[in-house]
């Protein structure tokens, strides 16, 4: 294994700070939202994140209720030199905040839809799940990711992109405009045209504030044609030759993915597959039903041992990804694709299939279409112009340890360097290994300098520094 600099070297304080009962009072009355501490009931169900690998112990947790709440919050951080962590539901969580401080969204999760200009206007802390449902009674909905349970502004912000994307394009591309509070306390609206240099490094690096609202677009859809194909196995290696002949011939109404995993034993999930060792191919398409299916009948010509293909409301459709619901501990990987490459496949499926003891999830994602028409550099999310992702997960179960996780993930990246660009997309790399040339990766060459001035402007000491962090410049690469 390659030296790493992972969270763990992070961890600057480790013992929780102690505040005196006068100034916690103080704090407390000065907050519209919550305040726990270590040892308070609420304490250790409030510190937890949706990805278990990270464990929390924050020296204060203030649950924000209004952006006052979070000029309070940055002003008590900074009289006490804490550090700052934000978090909505800790999906994407990537360094532990011992401690620090804790900012958490949930409370703040209003939001609005405009039907007449397709808008919606959302507090952070919503999860896309309560907004969809909402939005698609008008026949709108927004551009949420695979999975439904995740925040909106984490997700929007790294990126975002789900069974929409090569239609539509990234989450990112269709946000108008935000509120933050910047770590100078102060309330900033940010768009295309105000604040411009926050607006194009928040989207697609974060990092400089906290964010406590956002507006952007919907589309009209109301149904698409949903399938799934579930074959062996062991017979990952024609899937995924199938998939990979006929995959760039899709048009962008069809967004697909092509996974090779073994299924847990979720009574939820039909008995044909339920603990099984499977390789799937799934599709959202949005148009003419016949014509979906016309496009994806090549993938009847195999032997499945599953299969499903209805035409749902988009807000039920998308429920074929079968992302969990409950938190989970895995050791995420990422690698970006410019093309797919019948040798590529035969090592993905050889690593997959050779490899039960840990039981990786390799999941190789079509993506491109309409991301890939915004011009590089609009916004600072990097690779606009990948082809596919390939997000590879070793759940941290019982008998996978973290060590034998990395390894094969190691092995795997190893494997499959040839054949990828060596970029990253940060919202899919969910594990604690995260260094700073990971983050790195995940930008453009010149655009990561540019983060790093903005970084130096509104983060110098790196306060927001408990997430795929942006270090400031050092003041020499100014001058
Ligand atoms: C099961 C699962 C499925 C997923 N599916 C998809 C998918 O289909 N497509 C996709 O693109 N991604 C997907 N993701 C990744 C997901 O988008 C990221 O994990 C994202 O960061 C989650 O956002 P969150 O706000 O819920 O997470 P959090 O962990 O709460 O936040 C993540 C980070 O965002 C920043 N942040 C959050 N709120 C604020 C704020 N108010 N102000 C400033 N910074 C803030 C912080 O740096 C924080 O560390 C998935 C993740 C999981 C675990």
């Amino acid at each position: 294994m390659k030296d790493k600099k992972t969270s763990n070297d992070q961890k600057e304080l480790v013992t929780p700070k102690v505040f005196s009962q006068s100034e916690i009072k103080q704090l407390r009355e000065s907050l519209s939202g919550n305040l726990y501490l270590p040892g308070d009931d609420k304490y250790e169900d409030a510190k937890k994140t949706w990805a278990l690998y990270i464990e929390n112990k924050p020296s204060v947790i203030i649950e924000i209720n209004d952006t006052t709440d979070v000029t309070t919050a940055i002003n008590f951080a900074k009289k006490h030199q804490l550090f700052i962590a934000v978090q909505s539901t800790g999906h994407g969580a990537s360094h532990p905040c011992d401690g620090h401080m804790l900012i958490k969204t949930n409370l703040m999760h209003h939001f609005s839809i405009d039907v007449e200009s397709q808008t919606l206007t959302t507090e952070a802390g919503a999860t896309w799940e309560e907004i969809t449902a909402e939005s698609q009674k008008s026949g709108l909905v927004p551009l949420t990711g695979f999975a439904a349970n995740v925040g909106v502004t984490g997700y929007v912000i790294g990126g975002g992109f789900g069974w929409l994307v090569r239609k539509y394009g990234l989450a990112v591309d269709h946000l108008l405009s935000f509120n933050m509070v910047s770590l100078e306390g102060e309330l900033k609206t940010v768009s295309a045209t105000e604040n411009e240099d926050l607006f194009w490094g928040i989207c697609g690096g974060g990092n400089f504030g906290i964010i406590t609202s956002l507006t952007m677009k919907l589309f009209p859809l109301k149904s698409v044609l949903a399938s799934q194909f579930y074959y062996p196995g062991s017979q990952a290696k024609q899937v995924l030759e199938l998939y990979r002949s006929i995959v760039e011939n899709f048009p962008e109404e069809l967004t697909s993915a092509v996974s090779v995993m073994h299924l847990p034993p979720n009574p939820a999930l039909p008995e044909a597959i339920r603990k099984k060792f499977v390789v799937s191919v799934k599709a959202i398409y949005q148009g003419d039903e016949d014509k979906g299916k016309e496009l994806l009948a090549p993938f009847k010509n195999l032997q499945r041992i599953y299969e499903q293909q209805e035409t749902l409301p988009y807000e039920k459709a998308s429920k074929i990804s079968g992302d969990p619901q409950a938190p989970q501990k895995v050791y995420g990987h990422v690698e970006i694709l410019n093309k797919l490459t019948q040798d590529l496949t035969d090592i993905l499926s050889n690593l997959a299939v050779g490899n039960v003891s840990v039981k990786p999830v390799i999941e190789i994602i079509h993506i491109s279409g309409a991301m890939a028409k915004v011009p590089v550099g609009k916004n600072a999310f990097g690779h606009r112009n990948a082809k596919f992702i390939l997000h590879v997960e070793v759940p941290l179960a019982a008998d996978n340890t973290q060590a034998a996780a990395a390894d094969y993930i190691h092995s795997l990246s190893e494997a499959v360097r040839p054949y990828s660009t060596g970029g990253t997309y940060l919202n899919f790399i969910g594990n604690v290994d995260t260094d700073e040339e990971l983050v790195k990766s995940a930008f453009n060459e010149d655009d990561y300098t540019k983060l790093r001035l903005l970084k130096f402007r509104y983060d110098p000491g790196n306060i927001l520094r408990f997430n795929f962090n942006i270090p400031p410049a050092k003041v020499y690469q100014i001058l």
